[in-house]
């Protein structure tokens, strides 16, 4: 019985001393701030610069033609995690795809950047902008005429046409950047 008390006094100092210790080490946490400098950024007047990979809101870009970069391949909006991005996907006469509508409830983004990520034609783009906070739920659906730019954000020289082997007017089978011509099949017959 004795030594069950013995063992329960020891815990008891063994807890004591563990919470001293904390508590001290936080006092002396406190006490080297005291001697700092302190750090004031006087927002909204003083913006810190961010990274050009920083992710804000989110953009729609046209390729260096003037094209829009979107074709409508619903890649976005599959690794969307919270299903906040919606279009509907329309042809264009010379076969060019292209967005109908596109539709991105930031209230629900989360700014992840899956979807620039999954993006083949770099069309959705993510910027820097975190200045978009509003009152009304509502205005946070974006459509496609809030999202889409007149420039090519941070991909300035990529035109996806030029280069995916799709036959437009940026050239037919073989005929675009870094394509190999096709292979005529019968060559290899014996
Ligand atoms: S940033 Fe993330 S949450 Fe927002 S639209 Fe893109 S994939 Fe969806
Ligand atoms: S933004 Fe990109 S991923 Fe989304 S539908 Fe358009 S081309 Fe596809």
């Amino acid at each position: 019985m004795q030594k069950l008390e013995t063992e329960n006094s020891k815990l008891k100092t063994n807890e004591a001393w563990e919470a001293a210790k904390a508590l001290l080490s936080g006092l002396a946490t406190t006490f080297i701030h005291l001697f700092r400098r302190p750090i004031t950024e006087q927002y909204p007047e003083y913006k810190r610069p961010l990274p050009v990979r920083a992710r804000g809101r989110i953009i729609l870009t046209r390729d260096p033609d003037g094209g829009e970069r979107c074709v409508s391949c619903y890649l976005c909006s599959a690794v969307c995690p919270v299903n906040c991005i919606s279009m509907e996907g329309a042809e264009r006469p010379d076969g060019r795809r292209y967005a109908s509508w596109f539709r991105i409830n930031f209230a629900r983004c989360i700014l992840c950047g899956l979807c620039e990520e999954a993006c083949p034609t770099s069309a959705i783009q993510l910027t820097t902008d975190y200045e978009f906070a509003k009152i009304d739920i509502l205005s946070f659906v974006y459509e496609k005429e809030d999202l889409l730019v007149d420039h090519q954000g941070k991909d300035k020289n990529y035109n996806f046409y030029r280069h995916a082997g799709v036959v437009s007017n940026y050239g037919g089978k073989g005929e675009h950047i870094g394509e190999r011509k096709p292979v005529d099949i019968k060559s290899n017959m014996p």
